[in-house]
């Protein structure tokens, strides 16, 4: 196929002293300047740290800066080997050490009655590693990535300093991430804490909350949606078992780590507990936690569902569990009476309009139970089932009307795809076709699925995950894939809490025959000779032949096919011409350019 585009690379190099302050040159070229002289090593300060690595899950302890200076130079990334990086706000590398998978420890063994050496590794569960980086003025956010070059963890130096907060020996921690379906950045991260557990306790503790879990993830929607969580466990030692009771006369006082109290407010089984310290507790040990929940190693029954949800673990713990999480997660009322005194309403199941209340679809669809029963908290109010939902009496199931809050409440927490592709916007070639990617978080039961749209129309025959795109026009295009949960559990989301989009912006452009800078193109009718000189500074010629008359376009482009200059565009005789071109306005890089000549095509 003839075109009339043809395409050059340029390229524009742009070398002199000025440009060692340019922070693109640094950019591409610079490692790091460790501080040299003696006065930077006054303020100096090393960072040490731990990241323990459990299965694909790494996570950070122990944070404590210190004053001292570490030489250490900046290493070459080695193969095989995992590496750590400190990064300025641009990306510039600022250090970078490397290390072995710490969940690989090698041995050697050395038999001396055979005269044998032997050795060989074994790979481990669970693996820490201490890193001592240099304090540096300008880093941004510290980096691991895995011998493939994938990264794998990252840190900002902010979130680092802020932990280096010593825990007092009475906050003794110990953390352990008990279900890990994904990155914490599109996961639910549900953190457990123990109060009143001593240090005998840890075991007690760990099965305390395996059944809490088990329990939670058994009920729906939580079962629909157990990938989208992960869940933690900090356990932290107190001194005594069990929690205050100032109820009691004579009333009783135990010193634990979290300081929880029944008769919270003076309310009969309401506990409620310092919340400074668990959320200190919190930022050091899983700082991306969504939703902390309490367990309290007291056989009294009791629990509170504040910002914090807190469970005793008797008999029926796993269900106040259930029901306080639902308050504290999903915002959810209790569907039984405080009293006769009338109260602002504010949870979506609860609701003053008997007539056409807030879950009235649900009563349209006929859904069995559903209707509005006096009494939701308070006695002027209603709610959504007689008694179905564990918001009223303790038992296994929320009613629809709460079922569909708390898939809402997960939904807002995540978004409903892992990954896309492209990553940025493409510019995408006549006759070419491009592919789009969009990776689903799917839950367990259902189908979360992807539909497309070009310019707000929906492209019919479309695959969930994947589109290819073949322009048929030059031009710009939006395209936008939506990735929608469909689950039965939501009939009502004027919100659209239940959808997630991507977006990409795309340019078509004609198609273009790509030059080989150095060899030139010669057609017969059309001559087009390699720039000269190339890399060039800051002015270059472009030459060309003519075997009849025509008209002539030449432009100049940038990589992202962006037009920076036009040169040419006029109707040329036969024969030799040429055009200098003078980029000293130009950033330097690589430019491309384009000769389009009238009557080729
Ligand atoms: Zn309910």
């Amino acid at each position: 196929m003839k075109t009339n585009f043809l395409l050059i690379i340029l390229i524009w190099s742009f070398i002199h002293l000025s440009a060692i302050t340019a922070p693109i040159l640094i950019a591409q070229t610079s490692l790091s300047v460790l501080p040299q002289n003696a006065g930077d090593r006054q303020n100096h300060s090393v960072i040490s740290f731990n990241l323990h690595f459990l299965e694909n899950f790494i996570f950070l302890g122990n944070v404590d800066i210190y004053p001292g200076y570490l030489p250490s130079p900046v290493q070459n990334n080695l193969q095989d080997e995992y590496s750590i990086e400190v990064l300025s706000q641009s990306g510039n590398i600022l250090y970078r050490q490397n290390f072995r998978n710490p969940q690989i420890a090698f041995y050697d063994n050395y038999d001396s009655e055979h005269q044998i050496m032997d050795g060989g590794f074994v790979q481990k569960d669970y693996g820490i590693i201490n890193f001592k980086i240099p304090w540096l003025e300008t880093a941004s956010r510290i980096a691991v990535y895995s011998p493939e070059s994938e990264k794998i963890y990252e840190i900002l130096m902010s979130d680092l300093v802020r932990k280096d907060q010593p825990m007092n020996s009475e906050q003794q921690v110990r953390t352990e991430t008990l279900i890990y379906n994904g990155d914490p950045d599109n996961r639910i991260d549900l953190l457990f804490m123990g109060d009143g557990y001593i240090l005998e306790d840890s075991t007690l503790f760990r099965n305390d909350v395996i059944e809490f879990v088990n329990h939670l993830f058994a009920t729906s929607p939580y079962n629909e949606y157990y990938n989208f969580f992960n869940v933690h466990l900090v356990y932290v030692v107190s001194q005594e078992r069990g929690a205050d009771h100032p109820e009691l006369q004579p009333p009783v006082y135990r010193n634990t780590a979290l300081d929880a109290s029944y008769n919270c407010n003076n309310i009969p089984r309401l506990i409620c507990a310092n919340e400074d310290t668990i959320y200190d507790i919190a930022q050091a040990t899983f700082p991306y936690y969504d939703e902390i929940s309490v367990l309290i190693n007291d056989p009294v029954y009791g629990g509170s569902g504040g910002s914090i949800s807190m469970s005793y673990n008797g008999g029926w713990g796993k269900w106040v569990f259930n029901h306080e999480l639902g308050h504290s997660f999903g915002i959810l009322l209790d569907e039984y009476l405080y009293g006769n005194q009338p109260g602002t309403v504010y949870g979506c199941n609860c609701d003053v309009n008997s007539g056409q209340p807030k879950w009235q679809p649900w009563i349209t669809i006929g859904s069995p139970g559903v209707g509005a029963f006096a009494g939701c908290s308070w006695t002027n109010y209603y709610r959504p089932t007689n008694n179905q939902c564990t918001m009223n009496t303790l038992q296994n199931t929320f009613c629809v009307v709460c079922g569909e809050q708390l898939a809402k409440s997960i939904n807002i927490n995540v978004l409903l795809y892992e990954y896309y592709f492209p990553v940025s916007n493409p510019t995408v070639q006549l006759g070419d076709s491009q592919l789009f990617y969009i990776e689903p978080l799917q839950p367990m039961n259902h189908e979360v699925r992807t539909h497309w749209y070009i310019n707000d129309i929906k492209q019919s025959g479309a695959a969930s995950d994947s589109f290819y795109y073949a322009p048929l026009n030059t031009g710009n295009y939006r395209l936008m894939a939506v990735i929608f949960d469909s689950t039965s559990l939501v009939i009502n989301d004027p919100d659209y809490l239940m959808l997630d989009a991507v977006e990409w912006q795309i340019t078509v452009v004609p198609s273009t025959e790509i030059i080989d800078a150095e060899s030139g193109y010669n057609s017969g009718s059309l001559a087009l000779y390699p720039n000269y000189p190339n890399p060039f500074n800051p002015m270059t010629v472009i030459s060309w032949q003519l075997a009849v008359g025509n008209l002539v376009k030449l432009s100049i482009y940038d990589l992202s096919g962006r037009e920076i200059v036009v040169l040419v565009n006029e109707e040329q005789s036969a024969g030799l011409h040429q055009v200098e071109f003078d980029a000293s306005r130009l950033a330097s890089g690589v430019y491309c350019y384009r000769l389009s000549v009238g009557s080729l095509s």
